[in-house]
């Protein structure tokens, strides 16, 4: 076993955002260890050469009609068989939904250990690799050591960072033995959101809670998260009451997000909610009440209504908007 494989997440026929992460990753991981890097791409996607802005050189893909859907079986068999063929000794995803979907079967289909939510490269000893990963919805730190030959680990999104360097991508298409027969899913039907930032995908996210009063209120958080290219997000309350969809809802039992600015508005801060959003890079709090225990996780807070201190945001970005134009 003498490589690194990289998978390389893809949507709606462009790499994902962590797939850009990933790769500095894993480029970081091969001049650590001297491994050599390829990416593996399944599907169409017509952006690859870009992943060169991050170190990745060679990328082989699967160009093949049956990967338009996702499928974790389908696509774990196809990422085993891409790293048989270049004899990988690391195989590195991004711990988002595809990532994290595919990483157990792929551990079991390839016996290796895996370790999930990786926040920072690998220390390695010899035949020994420790991975840093977050634990208890990232209130606590765990060292987790691998063992086996090959080793598989799936990165946090937004852990790590991504590492601007210059390289020519050379893809190579090949062929896997991987058929759509393995498919367990069926996908009868695919419902986007259209021209909305996606939530995961967001480096921004304005988000609001029960402080908001109802629905009818949203439309200054709408209308801030536009002007500042973010995705909504709220509590789980506020979508229990239907008061926004439930897609929305981040936090223990919602969605987990780390984008670079969280902006929490009306929200308590309750620790479930916390459990979804605490990776965030830079959180600022909006609350009424000075003893809300969010203030505790923010690194900026504004003691204020609401109503008052959104409208004076959005006004406020406006016209430095206009200045900065
Ligand atoms: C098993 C379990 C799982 C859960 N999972 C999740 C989860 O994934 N996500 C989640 O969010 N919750 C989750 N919860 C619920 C969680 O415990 C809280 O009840 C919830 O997060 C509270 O939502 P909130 O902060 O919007 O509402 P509230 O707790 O009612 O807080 C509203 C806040 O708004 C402030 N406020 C009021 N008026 C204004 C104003 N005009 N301007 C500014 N601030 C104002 C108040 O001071 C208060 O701090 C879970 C609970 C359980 C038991």
């Amino acid at each position: 076993m003498s490589a690194i494989l990289v998978y390389l997440g893809t949507h709606d026929n462009k790499l994902d955002k962590s797939a850009y992460e990933i790769a500095s990753y894993a480029v970081a991981l091969g001049e650590k260890t001297g491994l050599p890097v390829t990416g593996l791409v399944l599907g169409n996607a017509e952006n690859i050469d870009q992943i060169g802005q991050y170190g990745l050189s060679k990328v082989m893909q699967h160009n093949a009609g049956f990967y338009k859907d996702f499928d974790a079986t389908l696509y774990a068999k196809a990422v085993h068989e891409a790293a048989k063929q270049v004899s990988a000794e690391y195989v590195l995803l991004s711990h988002d939904y595809t990532g994290k979907s595919i990483a157990p079967f792929l551990s079991v289909y390839m016996k290796a250990g895996l370790v999930t939510t990786a926040v920072a490269l690998p220390e390695i000893n010899g035949d020994e690799c420790i991975v840093k990963r977050n634990v208890f919805s990232g209130k606590a730190l765990a060292y987790v050591k691998i063992k086996t030959p090959v080793k598989i680990i799936a990165l946090l999104p937004n852990a790590y960072g991504k590492t601007k360097k210059e390289a020519t991508v050379q893809v190579e298409q090949v062929s896997l033995s991987v058929d759509e027969s393995v498919r367990k899913v069926k996908v009868k039907e695919v419902k986007k959101v259209i021209g909305k930032v996606s939530l995961t995908e967001a480096d921004i996210v304005v988000s609001a809670g029960r402080g908001l009063k109802g629905p009818e209120n949203w439309k200054m958080i709408e209308e801030l998260a536009e002007l500042l290219g973010a995705a909504t997000a709220c509590s789980r309350p506020v979508a229990d009451a239907g008061w926004r969809p439930h897609h929305e809802h981040v936090g223990q039992t919602g969605t987990a997000i780390r984008p670079n600015l969280y902006i929490a508005i009306g929200i308590s801060g309750a620790i479930q909610h916390l459990a979804g959003v605490n990776g965030s890079k830079v959180i600022v709090v909006i609350n009424t009440d000075p003893e809300a225990p969010f203030f505790k996780a923010a690194d900026y807070g504004i003691v204020g209504d609401a109503f008052q201190v959104v409208p004076k945001l959005i006004e406020s970005y406006k016209q430095w908007k206009s200045q900065h134009a």
